[in-house]
């Protein structure tokens, strides 16, 4: 049995994560989940999946969440709260893999967290790899930790590369394309508003990496994110 923490349990990639994790209940066990303001969302999460630490990056709302925790009969989940537990958590004996589904720069010290503790990291939060890229693969180097990318793209690749040898991978280009979401085909967006951005017609995603998407903004992060990741320097 694997015991997983879930940081970013109530956005988009928790969700899908957590989906996929009440088909095996034999394997894994939702040990850790964590969510920055969502009390609401994240007592609901534990309800649900049981686990043994509720973590609420936003102290302020630390007492809602043991109140919504106890209201349901769950006082004894572990109440966490703030940046510090977070790190705490990634690194903590227990985890052993780290889902880092927070959105943007704040999944940073999980991240590092969990990479200096030796875990093995899922890693969705791209933004992570985009700030601290190389210290991030040293350190995961240096602690005998274990990256797969979350990352649909990167997660493909990930996977073609590590069925090839030496000779192949030495000679592979990597090609990421993009569409531009709700923005395709568009050339003037003088008008555009963030609602019009974050309606996406195939992927149901968090705001920031919808407008990220829409802008191809998100394009970018993922050639930065895949030059560190695989080695590659970005054309
Ligand atoms: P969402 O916005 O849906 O969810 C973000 C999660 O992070 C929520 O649980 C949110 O908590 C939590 N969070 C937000 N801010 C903080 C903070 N300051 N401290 C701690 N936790 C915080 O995002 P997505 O699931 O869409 O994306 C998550 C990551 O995965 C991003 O880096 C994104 O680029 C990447 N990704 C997402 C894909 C997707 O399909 N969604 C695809 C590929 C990559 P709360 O609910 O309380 O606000």
């Amino acid at each position: 049995m694997q015991n997983i923490a879930i940081f970013g349990a109530t956005g988009s990639i928790g969700g899908s994560t957590l989906d996929v994790l009440s088909h095996y209940p034999d394997r894994y066990r939702v040990f850790a989940l964590t969510a920055n303001s969502r009390v609401r969302d994240l007592v609901a999460l534990c309800e649900k999946h049981h686990p043994q630490i509720a973590l609420i990056a936003d102290c302020s709302k630390k007492a809602d969440l043991a109140s919504g925790l106890s209201e349901r009969g769950l006082s004894d989940i572990e109440v966490w709260a703030g940046e510090d537990d977070l790190v705490k958590l990634a690194a903590l004996p227990e985890v052993d893999v780290a889902v880092l589904a927070i959105v943007g720069a704040a999944g940073l010290a999980p991240t590092f967290s969990a990479a200096r503790a030796g875990k093995r990291l899922l890693l969705a939060n791209k933004e992570s790899v985009v700030c601290g890229g190389a210290l991030l693969m040293q350190s995961i180097k240096e602690h005998g930790a274990e990256l797969l990318p979350v990352d649909s793209e990167h997660n493909a690749i990930f996977q073609c590369l590590a069925s090839s040898n030496d000779h192949d991978r030495s000679q592979a280009r990597i090609i990421l394309t993009a569409s531009g979401g709700p923005f395709r085909n568009r050339f003037d967006l003088s008008d555009v508003t963030p609602e019009d951005a974050v309606a996406h017609p195939t992927w149901q995603m968090g705001r920031k990496i919808s407008v990220d998407s829409a802008t191809l903004m998100n394009k970018g992060l993922e050639v930065i994110e895949a030059s560190w990741l695989f080695g590659f320097p970005p054309d």
